[in-house]
């Protein structure tokens, strides 16, 4: 009986190494998977993106002993804005195997191609505001092709919409419960993707560009202390993990929304540099913050954080702690990065 199989693999570098590296870890997990003997193998077929060059995928197959099967090499169709780096490979193979039970094999960045059979991955990342969180999350989930979702934009943005039902009724700890008690099963929260961008909208209104100030950001930490509120949104938080591969940035996902993230990371780094970030943050968003202001609200928030009742900010027992004081984006993000490879995400 003649069966195939599929998979594909992405590759760090068009390096010659990198191509080779990558086309033997996919060739050998299809091989140990489908348990197949090298004399089973009748061709491989093999395509690469446009953008890798240094070497045929084949040779890769001839250095692990598949000497004797038919192998070709051909570019990948182009598409627009599709998966970079990527290696695919069809095999066709003598078994004894039903076709249902054969295990088509996509590794790395490949994973996202077949969202039916593979699963989701998740990195948790959590921190103090202003340790550097949703800049690295962001570059990490890029480098990865993993989504990425802020969840501190989904407290913002439903502070920002309880705000504008009850305005200054919000800082009042029983009106603002009455409210949630009452309305929450009303408001829907959702997160979309624009250009890789993340939007976010509450009630179907794009909030995305509305949320992002000092203001909002208290406003955020007030009603994130509540328990319907967390509750509410570790859900929508987690269903989005159950379908995408995601990085997720928080207070409380390694402990709450995804305890089980098979890389777990927290983020810290001292109240003066988180400070002096969100400063040259909004500077640069053309507001003009006051560094002093903006260091005792990060020490209010950090407090509120960390000694709210439910979910409190909290590092996970099996989290590795970095300290991006010291540290440029590009060394934290490899850093994880290097981690999650070594994990096989
Ligand atoms: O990270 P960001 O500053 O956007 O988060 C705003 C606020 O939302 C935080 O200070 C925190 O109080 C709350 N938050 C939370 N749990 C999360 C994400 C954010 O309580 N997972």
């Amino acid at each position: 009986m003649m069966i195939s199989i599929r998979g594909a693999n992405t590759v760090e570098e068009n390096t010659r190494e990198a191509i080779l590296d990558s086309t033997k870890e996919l060739l050998q997990e299809i091989i140990n998977a489908n348990e197949l003997e090298a004399s089973q193998i009748i061709s491989v077929f093999f395509t690469a993106t446009k953008d890798l060059t240094k070497v045929y995928p084949a040779v890769a197959a001839r250095d692990l002993g598949l000497t004797d099967c038919s192998l070709i090499c051909c570019q990948e169709m182009y598409v627009e804005d599709s998966l970079k780096q990527c290696i695919r490979v069809l095999f066709h193979v003598n078994g004894t195997k039903e076709q249902k039970e054969i295990q088509h094999i996509y590794l790395g960045g490949a994973k996202v191609l077949r969202p039916d059979i593979a699963k989701p991955l998740s990195i948790a990342i959590d921190g103090p505001a202003g340790a550097g969180k949703s800049t690295i999350a962001k570059a990490l989930a890029q480098k990865l092709n993993f989504i990425y979702v802020d969840t501190g934009a989904m407290y913002r943005a439903l502070g920002y919409y309880i705000y504008h039902q009850i305005n200054d009724d919000i800082y009042d700890e029983e009106k603002l419960s009455q409210y949630i008690q009452n309305y929450l099963d009303q408001i829907h929260v959702s997160i979309d993707y624009e250009n890789g961008q993340q939007l976010i909208f509450v009630c179907d209104e794009n909030v995305t560009s509305n949320i992002r100030t000092q203001e909002i950001g208290h406003i955020a930490s007030i009603i994130s202390a509540n328990k319907y509120v967390r509750l509410f949104l570790v859900k929508e938080q987690q269903n989005l993990a159950k379908i995408k591969s995601v990085v997720m940035d928080g207070r409380d996902i390694g402990t709450h929304v995804l305890p089980d993230a098979p890389l777990k990371i927290f983020l810290t780094a001292s109240v003066k540099i988180r400070a002096l970030r969100r400063f040259n943050e909004l500077r640069e968003k053309n507001q003009t913050p006051h560094l002093e202001t903006i260091q005792k609200e990060i020490e209010e928030r950090d407090y509120r954080d960390m000694h709210r009742e439910f979910a409190p900010l909290e590092q996970a027992s099996d989290a590795i702690v970095i300290d991006t004081s010291e540290m440029s984006i590009d060394e934290v993000v490899t850093s994880i990065y290097e981690r999650a490879k070594k994990l096989g995400l």
